[in-house]
């Protein structure tokens, strides 16, 4: 037991607690793993969390937030501030190829297509750590020093087509109010670092990212007779050759990095037809929100103006997804030398950004947040060439669930602590 007087009276019990919890830990990252749910589908997922955390006495369990998400609130024994923190539930249309026991077998139709389902970005690794958390916390539950909340959320990889859902969604709906939230915590695994380790940044650590289509309309004419159309291909490939100007030449890179892509080039049915109509799409990503708001007027300048340079005309239409993940720098400060606890100062890093992007930021945007990372390739194993997360390889060590649990319930309960 730590001294009364320590400074941090929670870690042995935090450790002693952790250590109990694992092995259903492990289990329910099995079960989930084995039976994964994609965005806003994760009824079953969202069951067993619900179940769990109402066995554990939680003053209130909300289910179906922003459709499946669930809102758990613990009060601890003492007057305090709260704090929140959040886990993802969703898989990806991925088709498993890591040969482990709990393979998933799982199968849909996305897009058309018949594909597997996977948790291939390790949410139902996040999703067993948080329950893991509230057991740990529900037992120290008479020393907390405030409230804790506890966030499940649907459909972090975007919501089906149509829909609404994630984060925006849980927070539209008041998952931050009522009691409201002082500071937020999440973690995400990945493969690309070892177990044992964790990973972050202050300020933007992970990207915004929106997506973009443009729709090129020319003139369908004989492919001999080209004189007599407006030939979108041509258009179309000038067009995708000025995009790749802007991140060259128009954003200052020592600010921050950006990125335009086009992963799509849509037209003709013919190799001897000149279509009427192209379709690019691709997908814009910032670290900072003015040089997002300057790609978007990029974009759609570029399009527009080679489309009328070619006598063609073009139409853009940009959806903006997900802000830039900022960790809070004074939060971020703060939370460094508690992980340090946890997993031992020389294994907290800091890490290079991040391209992908998170829907943790919207959390980020209406209350200070810290996201970081815990790395989950096996030790003996090098991360640098492990198969990334969203990959049907993709495979996470069950060791950095412990990790996980040890590091969100000490973040909480001495932010608690700190801010009382
Ligand atoms: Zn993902
Ligand atoms: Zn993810």
């Amino acid at each position: 037991m730590n001294a009364p007087d320590s400074p941090f009276p929670f870690d042995s019990a935090i450790a002693a607690a952790a250590d109990a919890v694992e092995p259903r830990v492990v289990a329910w990252r099995r079960d989930f793993h084995e039976n994964p749910e994609l965005g806003n589908r994760e009824t079953r997922t969202a069951a067993a969390v619900a179940k769990h955390l109402r066995e554990l006495g939680f003053d209130s369990v909300q289910e179906k937030v922003a459709h499946t998400g669930v809102v758990g609130v613990l009060k601890g024994g003492l007057p305090g501030p709260v704090v929140a923190l959040r886990a993802d539930m969703d898989a990806l249309p991925v088709t498993e190829e890591v040969d482990v026991p709990f393979k998933s077998k799982v199968r849909t139709h996305w897009n058309g297509q018949d594909c597997g389902v996977m948790h291939a970005c390790g949410h139902d690794a996040h999703t067993s750590i948080l329950m893991g958390v509230a057991e740990v916390l529900a037992s120290l539950r008479e020393r907390i020093p405030g409230t804790v909340k506890f966030i499940f959320q649907p459909a972090e990889e975007t919501p089906p087509i149509g829909e609404e859902g994630g984060a925006k969604m849980m927070i539209e709906e008041g998952c931050l109010a009522g009691p409201d939230v002082g500071a937020i915590f999440g973690l995400h695994i990945t493969s690309i670092h070892n177990t044992g380790t964790i990973g972050y940044r202050s300020g933007p650590m992970m990207a915004s990212a929106d997506d973009f289509r443009v729709f090129v309309r020319g003139t369908q004419t004989h492919a001999a007779m080209p004189w007599r159309g407006v030939d979108p291909i041509v258009v179309s490939s000038q067009i995708v050759m000025g995009l790749q100007t802007i991140v060259a030449r128009k954003m200052n890179i020592t600010h921050e990095p950006s990125i335009v892509t086009v992963g799509v080039f849509h037209g003709g049915v013919r190799h001897n037809i000149i279509p009427d109509e192209v379709k690019l799409e691709g997908t814009i990503r910032a670290f900072d929100e003015s040089q997002r708001n300057e790609l978007h007027k990029h974009v759609e300048r570029i399009s527009t103006m080679i489309a009328e340079a070619g006598g063609a005309s073009a139409r853009v239409h940009i959806h903006r997804w997900y802000d830039v993940t900022v960790n809070d720098p004074a939060l971020t400060e703060w939370s460094v030398p508690m992980l340090g606890r946890v997993a031992g100062a020389e294994n907290v890093k800091v890490v290079d950004k991040v391209c992908g992007a998170e829907d943790f930021s919207f959390y980020q945007k209406k209350v200070p947040g810290f996201f970081f990372f815990v790395g989950c390739t096996p030790v003996e194993k090098d991360a640098r060439t492990a198969a990334p997360n969203h990959s049907p390889r993709f495979y996470a060590d069950e060791k950095c669930l412990k990790l996980g649990v040890k590091a969100l319930s000490t973040l909480a309960l001495d932010w608690l602590a700190a801010n009382r």
